[in-house]
């Protein structure tokens, strides 16, 4: 079988084969670009070496061989020549681009007869002396590992002995004596003589790129980007072209457009006599392009042009080398160029006003995850870069942030009085703990998962949140963090990279990211393509104001609890639990019930007619009770009771597991006039507004129902409520009556609960737990360990279950259909957010998803997303029938 491919030979879209380097390359050569000659040894030959207990086997070499000849008759050149020294490099590349992960060697085919060779066609020693030992740092470095180091400090010691300031002050003589102290590391490392035939050069340099496809920097490397192990690299042979001949002579990297901004603008960097690697090892400062425009203008006119059709023909940002022998330009490689989310969605967009790409190409480009990093403050490569980061936390919530590290919500709320940026840290949060995270930059907890209550807090606040963060030890007592056995009291500066989930000590710099036009614009095109509608979680008009800016339909989801985290509210509501009697309950609702008035009105103020759904209150009781003496004492005095009553309350109400306990629809059909004090203040606002001619759509939505039988006794009782207010106030008004899906339960008997439920909204963080038997906020104990061993193959709080929590879902959308067609059917909770499991939602039917405000953009995005892949294979099933 052919494992061989001259570059006329390939094309682009033959990347599985040829790698990406190679198919471009062969592409490249195929538009007729001055590209030299050369071949590419295909990922097949890669998995027969690894088969092959790492040999190359006889066919390949005898392939190989055969391969040699045609590139010398195609050159012109010879290997093992004096008078012609054919050079090659040897690249490797893989389908996937891994940029700097594999290895290459450059002037391959030099030896002690052929340096000389070389010296005196091009009459130029200190030229061919170079590439030798060019040749022979490279050949050390990737087939025989002996570190860089080992070269550069020889080098190093020769330029300062000799008072020189950079490589190019290098003489002949020099490198000359250079190249022979590089033969002796060879011996003395002992990996015998510098091999001088070309032909084992070759085979060798061949097999340590195939061997380097199992190192272990690439390996994490395509463990971190998800890359599959199995496809292989391929290897290209190159003949070598010398931007390091002469003055005359450089070499470069460009992008068609601006990497960081996305301005339409050639940007790049170019050395004058030297050679590839020198641009981007930093071991010379590169200058700009203009450089190369002065020193071979002519050549750079036809540069411009060349870029220009690349570009087009990709219909993509490309990034090129390019290399310029004696004035003569060379192409060496083109990719779709890396670039930021700011940049990303600039080019997109710019190119479909350029007529370049289609707009639903636009959107397929643009990565949804990337999209919410262009909303937060972020630290720039080169910041976090040049520092090492401390430890590790799940990364919940995406933003940067400095600050000062405090450990109660109290001291971290005078910090901030007193003008300092702060930074809460706590083993976890609750209710207790929102004040301090309002005013805070960014929140650490050492516990919890990707939706414990610090999480999915900071999320909805759009704050900079890691949590879980294993290595880290509060001492509340002490007031005290260690971290990896390191001491930081309150007050230490810490810095906290919420995108990558890395703290880091000291203050980096953050970039502010602002309103972005672009982004606007692609969003109202993903709005016409998406299937599913996007709706935010807003607790607060600040919340809600945002969501709207970015998008939003309306509101999915309002958690009535939340509102009541102010500490004036946070004490009504502990009246309102630590109540013994629905007498004791009067007081406290009377006060609840005027500030959510107040509250619904706002948010249906700013509705303007747009949907607001309203979940009556679902708090596990324990996040509002008071847990030590100390908290106790605090809040008896508020409520001004005996620490021994409320004690007694505080015991009466203990519950052995909270999450599963007296709380949501349960608490109501305890405690029904607190669901009749929510659905009077919503019909208040409501009305309210009706009267000032807003129009408006109160959704009110039950949480955790499990029977049919809760359903109707709950609804019979709001139902009777909200018509005598109605009645009272002689005005109609059209509201809906809905519920969480969220119990497994729930899903197996959804065509029951769908008789009595206006519509349907999936809690998947509750059902994800309850299906699992994981509690969310316990799960950073063990999920890194399932992670790593490969027995979950995602957090199931940040993707969906699809084979098992995604089944329940599927079941009951379809029992919901089919008791009533036009069920409306949303999910609201993080997953809504993410790409994967929003191509599943739309897949089994679901209307809209429901997300904090600022993943809006994301969920819109990736809806669009979903529903152009998917007509996009529909027609490609439609094509394949005919
Ligand atoms: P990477 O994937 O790390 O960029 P490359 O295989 O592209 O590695 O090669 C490293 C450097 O060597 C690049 O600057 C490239 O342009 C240069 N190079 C590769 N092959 C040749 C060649 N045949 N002639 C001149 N320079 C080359
Ligand atoms: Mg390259
Ligand atoms: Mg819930």
């Amino acid at each position: 079988m052919q494992q061989i491919y001259f570059f006329n030979e390939g094309r682009r879209d033959m990347r599985a084969l040829l790698g990406g380097k190679g198919a471009n390359l062969a592409e490249m050569t195929h538009l007729g670009l001055p590209v030299p000659q050369g071949f590419t040894i295909s990922t097949v030959a890669c998995h027969d070496y690894e088969k092959n207990q790492n040999q190359l086997s006889d066919e390949l070499r005898a392939e190989i061989a055969q391969a040699l000849t045609r590139l010398e008759a195609l050159t012109d050149k010879k290997f093992d020549s004096m008078q012609t020294p054919l050079l090659v490099s040897v690249r490797s590349g893989a389908a996937i681009s891994m940029p700097g992960m594999m290895d290459t060697i450059l002037n391959l085919g030099l030896n002690d007869q052929t340096v000389l060779g070389l010296a005196e066609q091009t009459h130029n020693e200190r030229f061919a002396w170079d590439c030798y030992r060019r040749l022979l740092q490279m050949f050390g470095n990737v087939v025989y590992g002996m570190p860089e180091q080992t070269f550069e400090s020889v080098l190093t010691s020769y330029k300062r002995r000799n008072g020189y300031h950079n490589d190019l002050d290098l003489t002949a003589g020099d490198l000359k004596a250079i190249a022979a102290r590089f033969q002796d590391l060879y011996l003395e490392s002992g990996h015998g003589t510098f091999p001088q035939s070309p032909q084992e050069q070759l085979e060798l340099a061949v097999a340590a790129v195939f061997t380097s496809w199992q190192n272990p920097r690439a390996q994490v490397y395509r463990e971190l980007h998800h890359i599959d192990n199995t496809i292989g690299t391929a290897v290209n042979v190159q003949a070598m072209v010398f931007g390091n001949s002469g003055a005359d002579s450089g070499t470069g990297v460009a992008f068609t457009r601006d990497p960081v901004t996305g301005e339409k603008k050639i940007f790049g960097e170019f050395l004058q006599n030297a050679q590839g690697e020198d641009v981007v090892s930093g071991v010379r400062t590169p200058q700009g392009l203009p450089a190369m425009e002065k020193m071979a203008p002519q050549a750079y006119q036809q540069f411009l042009i060349a870029v220009a059709k690349l570009e087009k023909h990709y219909r993509d940002m490309q990034d090129v080398e390019f290399t310029l022998e004696h004035g003569k330009l060379y192409f060496l490689q083109t990719r779709n160029g890396k670039r930021t989310a700011k940049a990303a969605v600039k080019i997109a967009v710019d190119q479909v006003n350029e007529g370049l790409i289609e707009r639903n190409a636009a959107l397929l480009r643009i990565d949804p995850e990337q999209v919410s990093n262009l909303l937060h403050p972020e630290f720039a490569a080169a910041t976090l870069a040049a520092h090492t980061p401390l430890t590790k936390g799940l990364p919940a919530s995406p933003g940067a942030a400095s600050g000062k590290i405090y450990f109660t919500a109290s001291s971290a709320k005078a910090a901030h009085e007193a003008g300092e940026q702060v930074i809460l840290v706590r083993q976890d949060t609750s209710p207790e703990d929102i004040e301090g995270m309002v005013v805070s930059e960014a929140i650490v907890t050492s516990r919890g998962g990707m939706t414990s209550h610090a999480a999915v807090v900071a999320r909805g606040m759009g704050k900079c949140g890691v949590v879980g963060c294993e290595n880290l030890v509060v001492d509340q007592e002490k007031q005290q963090v260690t971290i990896n056995g390191k001491v930081f009291p309150a007050g230490s500066e810490l810095s906290v990279d919420g995108a990558s989930g890395q703290l880091y000590q000291g203050h980096l710099e953050a970039t502010q990211a602002t309103q972005d036009q672009n982004l606007q614009i692609l969003l109202s095109w993903a709005q016409e393509a998406g299937q599913l509608d996007v709706y935010a979680n807003a607790d607060t008009p600040n919340d809600f104001v945002q969501a709207l800016n970015f998008g939003a339909k309306g509101i999915g989801l309002t958690r009535t609890e939340h509102m009541f985290f102010k500490t004036d509210r946070l004490l009504k509501m502990r009246r309102l639990i630590i109540a013994g009697t629905a007498l004791d309950r009067v007081e406290p609702l009377a006060e609840l019930q005027e500030l959510q008035t107040e509250d619904f009105y706002q948010l249906y103020r700013l509705a303007q007619g747009k949907t607001v759904t309203i979940r009556l209150l679902d708090p596990p009781l324990h996040e509002f009770l008071p847990h030590d003496a100390k908290e106790m004492a605090r809040v008896a005095a508020a409520l001004d009771m005996p620490v021994a009553a409320l004690a007694k309350r505080v015991a009466v109400l203990h519950e052995a597991n909270p999450m599963l306990g007296h709380r949501g629809c349960r608490l109501a059909v305890t405690y029904p006039d607190i669901y009749e004090m929510q659905v009077t203040a919503i019909i208040h606002a409501a009305l309210r507004l009706k009267k000032e001619g807003v129009p408006v759509k109160p959704h009110i939505m039950l949480p955790l129902i499990d029977t049919l039988p809760e359903l109707q006794w709950l609804k019979a009782r709001l139902v009777a409520k909200i018509n005598d207010l109605l009645a009272a106030a002689h005005t109609p008004l059209h509201y809906q009556i809905g519920i969480m899906i969220e119990m497994p339960r729930a899903c197996l008997i959804a065509d029951q609960l769908a008789q009595a439920a206006d519509f349907f909204s999936f809690g998947t963080n509750d059902l994800t737990q309850l299906t699992f038997g994981y509690s969310r906020d316990d799960i950073g104990s063990f999920l890194p360990t399932y992670l790593d061993q490969g027995i979950l193959k995602a957090d199931p709080f940040k993707t969906l279950d699809v084979e098992g929590v995604g089944k329940l879902m599927k079941m009951a959308v379809d029992k919901g259909r089919y008791e009533r067609r036009s069920l409306p059917i949303g999910v609201c909770g993080e997953l809504g957010g993410d790409p994967a499991s929003i191509r599943y939602f739309a897949e089994i039917g679901i209307d809209y998803v429901s997300v904090s405000p600022f993943r809006v953009p994301s969920a819109i995005l990736a809806s669009a997303q979903s529903a152009l892949q998917r007509n996009y294979q529909a027609s490609k099933v439609a094509v394949q029938a005919h």
